[in-house]
């Protein structure tokens, strides 16, 4: 059984954070430090420690993950400028956190990505 990371508190509203949406699958908030002026992170609600765990039976909340980052770009003015959605995975990915997470990045020209 994999270990819950502190997402798994900010999900359960176990510590003060800025959530900004959450329903039965997902819940988003902004991530403690940001790197653009828009960094929000859109999590499941049950912990997958990386991409590599998902399984077919995650595949609803990882899409969902997707569609409310789309209504929190919108809703933050970014939508059309665009923006990006980041999925880190284990070290070479520099993940941290243990609990899937989608980075929403926007606000200002991010540029290429980095190799
Ligand atoms: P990773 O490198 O993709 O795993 O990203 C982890 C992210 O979680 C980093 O951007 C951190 O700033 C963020 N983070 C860690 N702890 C917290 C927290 O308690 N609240 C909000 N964001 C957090």
């Amino acid at each position: 059984m994999a270990e819950e990371t502190i997402f798994s508190k900010i999900i359960r509203r176990e510590i003060p954070t800025d959530i900004l949406y959450q329903d039965e699958l997902v819940t988003a908030f902004r991530d403690i430090n940001p790197k653009a002026p828009t960094h929000v992170l859109i999590v499941p609600n049950h912990l997958i420690p990386t991409v590599n765990d998902a399984k077919a039976s995650d595949e609803q909340a990882i899409g969902r993950m997707v569609t409310v980052a789309a209504k929190l770009a919108t809703e933050a003015g970014i939508a059309e400028d665009g923006y990006r959605l980041i999925i880190n995975c284990n070290e070479h990915g520099g993940q941290e956190v243990f609990h899937i997470h989608m980075h929403l990045l926007g606000g200002k020209a991010l540029g290429p990505m980095v190799s």
